[in-house]
């Protein structure tokens, strides 16, 4: 977005609109963090804001400041409809593609006649809105939404919760600042969020202290399940639709599995294939070190997409033909993987 753009929005919006603010399914630290902050920066100017996610959020997140009024597109179907059929304005959040939101949403979002927005930070964005904020060098939109905010010439509006929730998409997005992505400014950025008020430990531990027994059960499972391929610097677990019963698996309790592969010294890539037995797919969650690109790994072989080290995607094949397919992927391409640490 240009000065021309920022200007143009800033017209639109002075006058109190019917906003929709939507992040991808399955929502992450950083897509409902982002709505929500938005949604709490539109609200101070009179808005009219509603937040409808294609599903659930973790529960995890539930804490997050007016998470509880999100409605969920699948579970709450008439409300989501009508709110998406009478909006003036809808920002997408987190995410590039329509496919995003899953099928039955893209449909209803397909309808839509208003203006679309774009905040992401993922590569290859599709040309859906009419404004299109769209940095691969952001670590996470939520730090695209405090410059967002800042361009409208508002950075005075930025209170307490607002900063909360843009700090949460961040810590999360950045894996806690560690991740190449965290940049000066990022810090700095955080270092302004703090002076508003922002709790950072209590953020942390709502967060990352929220495991129940069952789901360090479940990654201890997991773990004691790896799989290495030292020859092509490759972990992946496989997690059945079995073992996400005997654990009483709830969304969310396999975030962050698959980074215990990165964590082995010499692995360059590693994945998760979980048999999702509601959604009839296998979702697939990649991470790389260095310069091999798991978004175009993704994207040619898995029908998905994402960041250069961190991209998911789905296959409708069985748990075991997908990771059969995996194995042969990263046998063509052991060097690629290995070389991947090398400048
Ligand atoms: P995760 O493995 O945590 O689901 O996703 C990793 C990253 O890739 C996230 O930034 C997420 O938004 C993105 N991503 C996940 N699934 C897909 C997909 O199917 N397509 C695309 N384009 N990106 C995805
Ligand atoms: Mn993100």
């Amino acid at each position: 977005m240009n000065i021309q753009d920022y200007k143009a929005l800033k017209n639109l919006l002075e006058i109190p609109k019917k906003i929709v603010v939507v992040p991808h399914r399955n929502p992450d630290g950083d897509a409902i963090g982002a709505c929500l902050a938005i949604q709490h920066y539109l609200k101070k100017q009179h808005h009219d804001v509603i937040v409808v996610s294609p599903n659930e959020l973790p529960e995890f997140l539930m804490w997050m400041p007016s998470a509880k009024e999100i409605l969920k597109f699948d579970k709450q179907n008439r409300q989501s409809k009508k709110a998406i059929q009478e909006a003036e304005f809808i920002f997408l959040l987190d995410f590039n593609a329509l496919n995003r939101v899953g099928d039955d949403m893209q449909n209803t979002l397909n309808d839509f006649k208003g203006i679309y927005l774009m905040i992401d930070h993922h590569l290859q964005p599709e040309a859906i809105a009419k404004f299109t904020f769209s940095d691969v060098n952001y670590s996470a939109t939520c730090e695209m939404v405090y410059d967002f905010i800042d361009q409208l010439g508002d950075k005075n509006l930025i209170d307490q919760t607002i900063a909360t929730c843009i700090y949460t998409g961040i810590m999360t997005d950045t894996g806690n600042f560690r991740f190449p992505a965290t940049k000066p400014r990022t810090h700095k950025i955080v270092a302004n969020l703090m002076e508003l008020g922002v709790d950072n430990a209590y953020i942390y531990s709502k967060v990352f202290d929220a495991n129940t027994y069952q789901n360090l059960q479940l990654l201890g499972h997991a773990l004691s399940k790896l799989q290495v391929i030292p020859k092509s610097n490759t972990a992946y677990f496989m997690l059945s639709k079995n073992d996400l019963k005997e654990f009483d698996y709830q969304k969310g309790d396999t975030e962050g599995i698959v980074n215990y592969g990165l964590s082995i010294k010499g692995i360059a890539l590693a994945a998760i294939f979980i048999e999702d037995e509601d959604q009839g797919i296998i979702k697939i969650s990649f991470r790389s070190k260095g310069k091999f690109s798991v978004n175009d790994f993704a994207r040619n072989y898995f029908n998905g997409g994402g960041h250069q080290n961190a991209a998911g995607a789905r296959s409708t094949d069985s748990l075991n033909e997908t990771v059969e397919k995996f194995i042969k992927l990263v046998h063509k391409y052991k060097k690629e993987i290995s070389r991947s640490y090398e400048n």
